[in-house]
């Protein structure tokens, strides 16, 4: 009996049904080569299984067993903890048969488990992306886990107009890599030149961002090629909301203006630098100080010091930014760094912000629970989320202490936002215009009305993590 096979298989390991988590390996038979774009992180299903920050992955062979990494042994590295620590060299890593990782952008839910991943494989990401992973890496203050070690990894870094190429034993294949906008800066779109046709690849991209001449380019090199398959990402595909980065500006100068006394905080992303360059606008125009933690200096940092970024008009020296100097904390080894290497009177502590709230605006992550109870902001104080309202439960638990937190010092809160994610007609249009013989719904949770909304196009739909697309 002749069993025909398939000339390439796309085999989807996260990143179906959910936002986030995307792994996907593109096995192309005729070249042999065999390559993940995207090795993020399953926050799904880590969530199910470990409480962070109490609980973590034992090891590699846990975090296969319990579904969050694909069963693949030889993708994954030898080394353990202690090796880490003594260092590791390349060629004590046993041979793998996964010759590259191919990152569209810095966000842990795409490139997170590469901290995983056999020392020998290539792993290819923009050159912000890896200045970002670099600076993160720093910024880790304890490693309990093996997905906290990403020392000695093959990170190299690729640009827009450069081409890859993948090499296996019999042939290679070609990636074109295409910058895009999303709420990081070094994100990529990318098109696959395999045996079967081209397959492009969204990543996480908009159309109504800042910088949507680059999100443009890519859907230009889409229309110029014969696409046979699209993976394409629909977080927003649902529910979106409309502000522009502008917009965002223009609420928040207004806000900050009328929030005469008190302390005004924001939440939002620490490596969004077009939120940052608006946070700061914001506090240069109102005449008050922006205060920044370590951590987000190391990562602004990194993002600034990236060839091409095109928000460069941001100065992290300006007389308007103060770095907050915690001397109680355990510090990591990148913020040890910041706090060396800054002159004393950029620093500043939360009992100087105490003294003068209403002179600042003060930054914050994941609402920022701790340093909140700390500076006791004075009633009147204003909130300001201006990241994602909180999307699965654990965040919403913490979100609802965070305003128990607040109401109890007499703080309102305000939500401003302009999303990373493309509105459904923007998806709509790339679709249009890039025109694909296949279209493959990932990176969000609603997959079926994404099919209802677009019509028209032949579909393929991955049910779970289990699901792979063969192309004869
Ligand atoms: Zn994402």
């Amino acid at each position: 009996m002749c069993v025909k096979m398939a000339r390439l298989s796309i085999f989807f390991h996260g990143g179906v049904g959910e936002i986030g988590g995307n792994k996907f390996l593109i096995n192309d038979e005729e070249s042999n080569v065999r390559l993940y774009l995207d090795f993020g992180k399953n926050f799904n299903i880590s969530r199910k299984y470990y409480e962070f920050p109490f609980t973590y992955p034992e090891s590699i062979e846990e975090l296969i067993s319990i579904g969050a990494i694909p069963d693949l042994p030889s993708i994954y590295t030898s080394f353990k903890k202690e090796d880490f620590r003594k260092g590791i060299s390349v060629e004590k890593e046993k041979e793998t048969n996964l010759n590259a990782v191919i990152i569209s952008h810095a966000h842990l839910d795409h490139y997170g488990h590469i901290s995983l991943l056999n020392r020998r494989v290539p792993i290819y990401a923009g050159e912000c992306a890896i200045n970002i992973i670099s600076a993160m890496n720093s910024l880790i203050y304890s490693k309990p886990s093996p997905e906290f070690f990403y020392d000695g990894l093959n990170l190299i870094p690729f640009r827009t107009g450069k081409k890859i190429y993948i090499e296996s034993r019999v042939s290679e294949i070609e990636i074109d890599p295409i910058h895009v906008d999303h709420s990081v800066p070094g994100a990529y779109g990318f098109i696959l030149h395999t045996s079967v046709g081209a397959i492009a690849y969204t990543g996480d991209f908009r159309m109504h961002g800042p910088q949507s001449s680059m999100t443009e380019d890519f859907i230009r090199s889409l229309e110029k090629e014969d696409i046979k398959i699209l993976l394409t990402e629909g977080t927003h595909i649902n529910y979106s909301g409309t502000l522009s980065e502008q917009d965002v500006f223009y609420k928040l100068l207004d806000l900050v203006k009328q929030a005469r006394r008190g302390l005004v905080i924001v939440d939002f992303s620490r490596s969004d630098i077009d939120r940052f360059s608006t946070v700061l606008k914001t506090a240069v125009e109102t005449n008050r100080i922006l205060v920044i933690s370590p951590k987000r200096y190391r990562i602004l940092r990194a993002i600034l010091s990236s060839s091409g970024i095109r928000t460069s008009n941001i100065d992290l020296e300006s007389e308007n930014i103060m770095i907050l100097n915690e001397s109680k904390r355990r510090l990591s080894t990148g913020e040890k760094e910041v706090l060396q290497e800054i002159p004393d009177d950029k620093k500043i502590t939360f009992d100087d912000i105490k003294r003068n709230p209403d002179q600042y605006i003060f930054t914050v992550v994941f609402g920022g629970i701790k340093e909140i109870r700390n500076l006791k902001p004075p009633p009147g104080s204003i909130f300001i989320l201006s990241s994602s309202e909180p999307v699965n439960e654990e965040r919403e638990i913490s979100f609802e202490k965070l305003l128990n937190w607040l109401e109890h010092f007499g703080v309102a809160s305000y939500h401003i936002h302009s999303s990373g994610h493309a509105t459904p007609l923007d998806i709509k249009s790339l679709i249009e215009r890039s025109d694909p013989e296949i279209i493959v719904p990932i990176h969000t949770e609603h997959p079926k009305l994404f099919r209802r909304f677009i019509g028209n196009y032949k579909w393929f739909i991955p049910a779970s993590i289990d699901s792979r697309l063969d192309i004869e």
